[in-house]
């Protein structure tokens, strides 16, 4: 284990990727083959791989609690080395390396040590009994080693190693083709297991896995209708552009799970979707998005928003805000488990007729349903398109190409949105903190105010990491070091004088901040240097804003399920 840190860190010390690959492809090479799967998994920044339905259930706290205990100091120690590095591992290496007697050398763990202890803690009921294994395998390694582990189990390698360079490393350790373990990868979702299915030049027998979400593709922007065409031409599938949340639903038999766009498990949040699935009769992964439905029209985001967030939500909650499933894309599919097909390789227009074929709306009426589409071959019928779905306030439509695969974590162009923006607010800085990852040196995350007009004071309305560059970022902070009022722990009081221009998705009413509203996905677009903290946006602003949002959210209200699909009731009844 002690050769697997020292590989991270020199890892780590490179930024050139040509060089971080060699060294990676060079460990990957030399592990023995036990070691191969849980090495190489770990080089992904955590404990168990991505379809591995465990983790340890250990959380910052008993890490750091064990790291103090061990070196025998007290608990604010490792708050302080925190705060030097804003890494957990790095602070649990530098309490260690202060131990009054440093471990035996020959104890140090191997890989497959680790391994065991991994699954020992995850196996493991309660913190006290995870954190006393944990203890008993950081007492064994160097303050370097336990770095490394640390950094594992808090999910944070910070090497610079993207999924990407890792599969490269792979083909080169093991001079397979790049495309076989990147393919083996997605359908597997499991990195260690490639290496091995590399090693033995057994790529070609990886199979889809359910249960493990894919990484969503994505769309690239567009305003311009004439671009669009040109691009996608001669004939465009469009499609609404829904206001709810993004989401995969795998099912097999009548186990159903649904992941977010972050790849985090949301089904428990929507049991109604999870048990009209379980019902049906194929199985497979879809893409869609979660809306919130009642009585076969959609309900505004904001509605949807109250279900967000509340595992097993009480049957109270689920009366006022049902919520359905309306599909857009079929990624595998199959009747029974051992015969589900990846489509992704398959153009849009296939995927599309398999996914109707499901019938879903037929199936699990008012829970499962599929996206309305429609194709453009003009300008001027996409622009008409484009109208009507603003029309029927939508944030604008998606484009997509009927001949496109579907790619993966990718903003490529076989799928373009076209929306217009909304007004964006200017806002003072009031505070700052310390960002994490990349911008742990510097005063990245910003909270920004807007002025009340009835008492003059500003009013804080939202918090984001800054969009600015590097070298902006640089100049702010030392503008922010130098005008702090007050410093309250991580946080900064600063002196209200620097204007962002910051976009968002919605305006939202909200007790977190002063002003009583809050922002959905703010952004800081730019820095206002003409203006000063006496021209920003008013709350009255921000009200009327909020006021013509709440209008356009209730115009959503005229759609409605058909067989086909989520039409509006208008363009249903054409
Ligand atoms: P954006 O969040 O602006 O990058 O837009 C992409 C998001 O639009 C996706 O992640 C989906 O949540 C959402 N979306 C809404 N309707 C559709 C649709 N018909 N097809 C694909 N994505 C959609």
């Amino acid at each position: 284990m002690r050769r697997w840190g020292e590989t991270a860190r020199r890892i780590a010390a490179t930024t050139r990727t040509s060089e971080k690959t060699r060294l990676l492809a060079e460990a990957l090479a030399r592990l023995a083959p036990d070691e191969l799967a849980p090495a190489a998994t770990w080089f992904t920044g955590r404990p168990f791989p991505e379809s591995d339905q465990r983790s340890t259930g250990l959380g910052w706290a008993t890490i750091a609690e064990v790291a103090t205990r061990l070196a025998g100091v007290p608990p604010a120690a490792i708050g302080a080395a925190y705060d030097r590095s804003s890494d957990l591992g790095t602070a649990v290496g530098e309490v260690l390396a202060g131990r009054p007697e440093p471990p035996d050398p020959a104890a140090s763990p191997s890989i497959r040590d680790v391994a065991d202890a991994f699954a020992a803690i995850e196996a493991a009921s309660g913190t006290a009994a995870k954190g006393a294994i944990l203890e008993s395998l950081l007492a064994r390694c160097d303050a370097a080693t336990a770095t490394a582990i640390a950094k594992i189990l808090a999910g944070e390698l910070r090497i610079g190693l993207r999924e990407g360079l890792l599969e490269a490393a792979i083909a080169r350790a093991f001079d397979r083709p790049l495309a076989d373990v990147q393919w083996a990868g997605m359908l597997t979702g499991d990195v260690g297991e490639v290496a091995v299915l590399a090693r033995d030049d057994r790529l070609a027998g990886a199979r889809l896995r359910l249960f493990h979400p894919l990484r969503f593709m994505l769309a690239s922007p567009a305003e311009d209708a004439a671009a669009i065409i040109a691009r996608l031409g001669p004939v465009a599938w469009v499609e609404d552009k829904y206001d709810g949340i993004r989401a995969q639903l795998h099912r097999q038999g009548d186990d159903v799970r649904i992941w977010s766009r972050d790849l985090n498990e949301i089904g428990g949040q929507f049991p109604e979707v999870v048990a009209a699935a379980a019902g049906l009769a194929w199985d497979g992964i879809l893409d869609g998005e979660l809306l919130a439905i009642r009585d076969g029209t959609v309900l505004p985001f904001l509605a949807l928003q109250k279900r967000l967030g509340r595992k097993a939500p009480p049957d109270r909650l689920l009366a006022e805000v049902p919520v359905a499933f309306v599909a857009f894309d079929a990624l595998a599919l199959g009747s029974r488990a051992s015969e589900v097909e990846p489509l992704l390789r398959r153009p849009l227009a296939e995927r599309r007729a398999r996914l109707e074929a499901l019938e879903l709306p037929l199936a699990a009426p008012g829970r499962l349903a599929l996206s309305h589409v429609e194709s453009v071959d003009s300008i001027d019928g996409l622009e008409e398109a484009f109208a009507r779905a603003r029309a029927r306030r939508n944030e604008g439509l998606m484009v997509k190409d009927p001949a496109s695969s579907y790619s993966p974590g990718r903003r490529g162009y076989g799928w373009l949105k076209m929306k217009k923006a909304l007004a964006t607010l200017d806002c003072v800085v009031v505070g700052v903190e310390v960002g994490h990852g990349k911008r742990h040196g510097v005063l990245s995350d910003y909270t920004f105010a807007v002025r009340d007009e009835a008492t003059g004071g500003l009013a804080t309305i939202g918090k984001a990491y800054t969009g600015l560059t590097d070298a902006e970022i640089a100049e702010m902070t030392a503008w922010f070091e130098a005008h702090t009022i007050r410093r309250l722990g991580r946080y900064r009081v600063v002196e209200p004088s620097v204007v962002v221009e910051v976009a968002f998705d919605v305006i939202q009413r909200s007790g977190r901040h002063a002003s009583g509203f809050a922002l959905r996905f703010p952004r800081i677009v730019r820095l206002r240097t003409d203006k000063s903290a006496a021209d920003v946006d008013t709350l009255a602003t921000v009200a009327t804003l909020w006021r013509e949002l709440q209008a356009g959210a209730e115009h959503l209200v005229t759609m409605t399920v058909t067989r086909s699909g989520l039409a509006p009731v208008g363009k249903a009844q054409e």
